[in-house]
């Protein structure tokens, strides 16, 4: 039954890694923006580590081509 309730944690909207790696970006870019959207993204970088590094990678690489 641990594993069933593990799955039970996982937040509903959680897109996934594949969805999340392939519209990063996109989610990036719209909180540089002061727009952020893609609800699913972000209940998945709560749970994701990963993922959620690859977000602030990508937030520092858009943060620091702004101050060129
Ligand atoms: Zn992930």
């Amino acid at each position: 039954m641990k594993r069933f309730e593990r799955f039970l944690t996982t937040h509903p909207d959680d897109v996934g890694c594949d969805e999340t790696r392939r519209l990063l970006h996109v989610y990036a870019e719209a909180i540089v923006a002061g727009t952020p959207s893609h609800l699913g993204i972000a209940a998945h970088l709560e749970d994701c580590p990963p993922c959620a590094d690859e977000l602030e990678g990508l937030l520092a690489a858009i943060t620091e081509h702004a101050h060129d």
